[in-house]
């Protein structure tokens, strides 16, 4: 079994644990590229054993001296230069099925964009329409006003970085408009990408927009979007600042939300030493 397929099997036996599923599918790819089960009671085996049976074949344990480290931390990125380790990132996550219904239903993996050396990073929710066709996060028009909020920054979205934590559109009915929010499942079995960016990109701070993308981050929060923001969070060691999502921004107009945002986004250029006008300090507070 190769080692990308080990590390999706591997992260599917861990989303099985987590979410204490008994009949889950197991990813089409998989199945497919399995060794074919020749007994009946190969074929009998619940789908659970089956896919831990799958982590521990020998040729998994032969290529690596802890099999448990790798079920722990499955995505495996080589050495190399940020660049180079996040294209190979990109290539494991464009290939990824675990998610069967996404991967049918999306046009591309829309896997991130700018500075791999970036000391800021943007994390939202799931592609849209948009991001979708053109593989590209934040480009509808949610991404036009986060462009404009970095522009305000004093900054352009290559200086930074942006992903979001599911990195395929979330599945739509056919003829539905919109989107969906991201599921449980989803964004758990995609978490690790975003995880494996982080660790790769190694930002100072990461601005989470909007409430999935915390609950993406964090797991379900009891704690509103409106009382997080304005606090500080911690992913992996890195400072996370939770904010309103820019599309929130769209519905509310309010010179008081905005300020918000602008707040949170205040904070995080202060913890990045990035230099602050007095006219910067101003920005959406009443005349
Ligand atoms: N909203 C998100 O959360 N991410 C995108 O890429 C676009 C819109």
């Amino acid at each position: 079994m190769d080692s990308e397929l080990r590390s999706q099997a591997a992260r599917y036996v861990q989303l099985l644990r987590r979410s204490g599923k008994k009949n889950a599918w197991l990813p089409a790819g998989l199945t497919r590229r399995l060794p074919g089960p020749t007994d009946r009671a190969a074929v009998a085996q619940p789908l659970r054993a089956r896919a831990e049976a799958i982590c521990h074949l020998p040729s998994a344990r032969a290529s690596s001296p802890n099999p448990q480290a790798a079920i722990r931390n499955p995505i495996q990125v080589p050495e190399g230069t940020k660049t180079e380790r996040l294209a190979a990132l990109k290539k494991q996550t464009s290939a990824c099925t675990i998610c069967p219904h996404l991967a049918k239903s999306r046009t591309q993996v829309v896997f991130g964009v700018g500075d791999p050396e970036a000391k800021l990073m943007f994390v939202g929710e799931a592609p849209g329409a948009d991001e979708d066709e053109q593989g590209e996060p934040f480009v509808g028009r949610a991404g036009q006003l986060l462009t404009k909020m970095i522009a305000a920054m004093e900054l352009t979205r290559a200086q930074v970085y942006i992903a979001n934590v599911l990195k395929c559109r979330p599945d739509m009915p056919p003829n539905a408009s919109g989107n969906r929010k991201p599921t449980r499942d989803e964004m758990e079995a995609c978490l690790p990408y975003l995880r494996a960016q982080v660790a790769v990109i190694a930002p100072q701070v990461i601005v989470a927009l909007g409430a999935t993308a915390v609950e993406g981050l964090f797991g379900p929060q009891k704690t509103p979007i409106s009382r997080l923001r304005g606090t500080w969070l911690e992913l992996d060691g890195v400072p996370v600042r939770p904010t309103f999502h820019p599309s929130y921004l769209l519905r509310n107009q309010n010179l008081t939300e905005k300020r918000k945002v602008w707040e949170d986004l205040l904070a995080a250029m202060e913890r990045l030493n990035l230099p602050i006008s007095e006219k910067q300090r101003g920005f959406f507070l009443k005349a």
